[in-house]
């Protein structure tokens, strides 16, 4: 049985995730950005929390997981840290490590960059991928705690994962995504395709996740780096796939 996944909003542009297992009964909240509308939505489904499979210590992804734990007694995992940002923590993870949210699989994968805990959580047998802040749509997270090769890195994770995964990420943001990489990408139809179905979407004011992995590859600039046509554009032939990111990274900074 395939995990049933809802997908709402939190705070102003955080995505909201509910993993719901029908053979247990157990259901994950990825991150808690806040407490209200992930319960409206456990009680919309009439659901139980069991689990908050959390990605990174950022206040909007961690700001709700005290209400839900004292409200759900849920079990809390968290990425190691050894600066112990997150608090009501039940279990600490790290790369290739293997939670079950009932009957479902989530590995860890470590995806440091945005910050140096980050972890992407992936569903393999229900072809999901949860990355959070490290990977957006046509886009991926700011470089606040890492270096540019780190995130690259830990981008290159991703990528390598099956082109029928679907793509969860942690915020809304692939429209504004899309602006800059068609100053970069202008003539990629995978990413002309991607933002005609984003303006049909957000004109529906409907979410533009999930996606499939592999639409993401072909269209999203960040994943490119390695591409030789995406140096060019940058004027960076022959330059390492890390600092032609590094320089993608810092123009969307400035954009
Ligand atoms: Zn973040």
């Amino acid at each position: 049985m395939a995990a049933d996944i809802r997908v709402f909003t939190c705070l102003t542009d955080n995505f909201g995730y509910l993993v719901h297992d029908s053979a247990s009964g157990a259901t994950a909240s990825i991150d808690a950005p806040e407490a209200a509308p992930i319960i409206r939505e456990l009680e919309r489904e009439g659901w139980k929390l069991t689990d908050i499979l959390i990605t990174h210590h950022h206040g909007d992804h961690v700001g709700g997981v005290s209400e839900l734990k004292q409200r759900y007694g849920c079990r809390v995992i968290a990425p190691h840290d050894k600066t112990s940002k997150i608090a009501n923590v039940d279990l600490r993870v790290a790369n290739a490590d293997v939670v079950k949210v009932g009957d479902l699989l989530a590995r860890v994968l470590e995806t440091p960059g945005h910050t140096l805990d980050h972890i992407s959580y992936v569903f393999d047998n229900d072809k999901a991928l949860f990355a959070a802040d490290t990977l957006f749509s046509i886009g991926c997270g700011r470089v606040f705690e890492g270096t540019h090769p780190m995130m690259w890195d830990s981008l290159l994770k991703l990528r390598a994962l099956p082109d029928d995964f679907r793509l969860y990420c942690g915020h809304e943001y692939t429209a504004s995504n899309v602006r800059f990489a068609l100053t970069i990408d202008p003539d990629n139809a995978a990413l002309k395709a991607r933002a005609e179905e984003v303006t049909r979407l957000r004109a529906d004011n409907r979410p533009t996740i999930p996606v499939l992995l592999g639409q993401e590859k072909a269209a999203n600039v960040f994943l490119r780096a390695d591409d030789p046509d995406v140096a060019a554009r940058l004027h960076m032939k022959g330059a390492d796939a890390a600092k032609v990111f590094g320089e993608l990274r810092e123009r969307k900074n400035k954009s």
